[in-house]
């Protein structure tokens, strides 16, 4: 959530009444029964009208993997077709778009002159790019495209790594030429790249793809390499798309979907994100905590991308960053009692509620991950830096009489007061509910980390180290888990 809460009371105070609205994450899933329903609505998405489209054919990824920049050039769709004529679908939408152009990406044997013939009977002009090979073809696009000063390779026999960078080729305008099935580039494709001024090669995928021969004989390369697609994919957003709140997210094991959608990715200036159907690879994951996406467009159904990963990354904290601040460290014990430490039992408390956040996509930091003092002072510039959303400082109460038992939310009236009012109640709502302690309450206090932040922020004190009923749970495994997940649920009932 790439939200400035500016130090200035009053300007915190208006967006403390729209921020949670106008940042909230939002998905859509652009989908469909087939891959040409799914071209067509990413088009109805991206285009109310178009001089010109782009047709390449359904099943034949070769051809159409250097279209992407040449769409883009036009401000076209691409739409998808069947071989021996046009796909009802697809000419509907060629339709509503008011096309007067239409480039054929392919040779006949992929589009044929039947769909041609067709074409000119709705009025329409036909150009074909074509050629004897997929490398052809794309060196022929590049020349249709006109010289430039850089140029992107990528691997011509497998689509995961062309798909990647093409929305950021497209966007400034560079051709994607292609390697042959030996990874090598043809003498063709070589003396284009020779008889252009390239300033820069940049190469999408591993020596596997594109090898180090190619590497060796282009000008100035630059590889995004990695041990999978979706580390190429990750590399790709995390070189080019850092300042992106928009990405989009489709399937890394099948091309079409991810096809038409790269020149509505270009549009959008984003990022074109490969995952597994059913989950976030590592390498996506943490793309997306650390760029902080907040929208996200998903193009496949629900059999391509999953309803659960939608929801995911629908949820409002994802882009989140929150502060976690486990109390006291190094020389500073914090409490202790009953054998117990403080600053042993809110790191570990704090490091479980950091994993449950980040498998939810939020992002954070920590003030202290190890054993180590820290000022409160620090604490809170800290939290300013990070450009935290929400900050969360936990503790454990102690007291003289060892009576005292339960748990206690504090919040500061100082800056962002109703939001961190509302943290507050939520976590502490959470925190009885799993626990079973005595409710103390939400409090207004002025705690310095907490009076200091100009987020919402709140001060958690979990249970009473002075009092053995309470030690005796704060001992527990168990129970700091239970603990974790309540701070971990008030904190999500807080951002939806
Ligand atoms: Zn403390």
């Amino acid at each position: 959530m790439k939200k400035n809460l500016v130090a200035c009371a009053f300007v915190l105070f208006l967006s403390a009444l729209v921020s949670f609205q106008v940042s909230a994450a939002s998905t859509t899933r652009l989908g469909g029964q087939d891959r040409f329903d799914v071209a067509v609505n990413v088009s109805k998405n991206g285009w109310s009208s178009s001089t010109t489209v782009v047709l390449a054919n359904w099943d034949a990824y070769g051809d159409t993997l250097a279209a992407t920049p040449l769409a883009y050039k036009y401000n076209a769709p691409i739409l998808l077709t069947k071989p021996a004529s046009i796909t009802p679908r697809t000419k509907e939408e060629i339709k509503r778009l008011r096309a007067k152009n239409v480039i054929i990406v392919g040779g006949p044997i992929s589009v044929s002159e039947n769909i041609v013939k067709e074409l000119k009977n709705m009025g329409i002009s036909v150009k074909r790019i074509s050629g004897n090979s997929r490398m052809e073809v794309a060196n022929n696009i590049a020349k249709a495209m006109g010289k430039k000063s850089k140029v992107v390779i990528a691997d011509g026999f497998n689509f995961p790594d062309a798909l990647s960078i093409a929305p950021y080729a497209a966007r400034n305008g560079y051709p994607i030429l292609l390697t042959n099935n030996k990874h090598l580039l043809e003498n063709s494709t070589q003396s284009l790249i020779n008889s252009w001024a390239i300033s820069q090669t940049i190469i999408s995928g591993g020596p596997l793809s594109v090898s180090n021969t190619v590497y060796k004989n282009v000008p100035n390369p630059r590889r995004f390499g990695g041990n999978s697609r979706y580390e190429v994919s990750a590399n790709i957003a995390k070189a080019y798309y850092s300042s992106a709140s928009t990405a989009f997210v489709t399937k890394g094991s099948i091309f079409a979907d991810a096809l038409t959608g790269t020149v509505l990715a270009a549009k959008k200036n984003a990022p074109m994100l490969l995952i597994e159907p059913n989950s976030l690879p590592a390498s996506i994951k943490n793309t997306i905590i650390n760029i902080g996406f907040d929208r996200f467009m998903i193009l496949g159904g629900p059999i391509s991308v999953t309803d659960s990963i939608k929801n995911k990354l629908d949820n409002e904290i994802v882009g989140a960053t929150i502060m976690l601040d486990p109390g006291h460290g190094g020389t500073d014990p914090g409490a202790s009692g009953n054998g117990l430490v403080e600053k042993e039992i809110v790191m570990d408390i704090a490091k479980r509620v950091n994993s449950k956040l980040n498998s939810s996509l939020a992002k954070v930091v920590m003030t202290r991950s190890t054993d180590k003092y820290i000022s409160l002072d620090q604490r809170v510039k800290e939290a300013e830096k990070a450009d935290a959303d929400t900050f969360v400082s936990i503790h454990v109460n102690s007291f003289a009489s060892s009576a005292a038992n339960g748990t206690e939310t504090w919040y500061s009236a100082r800056y962002a007061s109703s939001e961190s009012k509302e943290l507050a109640e939520e976590i502490q709502k959470e925190l009885v509910k799993a626990l079973g302690t005595n409710d103390r309450g939400v409090k207004e206090g002025g705690f310095y980390v907490i009076k200091n932040t100009t987020m919402p922020s709140v001060l958690v004190e979990i249970a009473f180290i002075s009092n053995s009923s309470d030690a005796s749970k704060l001992a527990s495994n168990t129970y700091r888990q239970k603990t974790a997940d309540a701070i971990y649920k008030g904190i999500m009932n807080f951002y939806n």
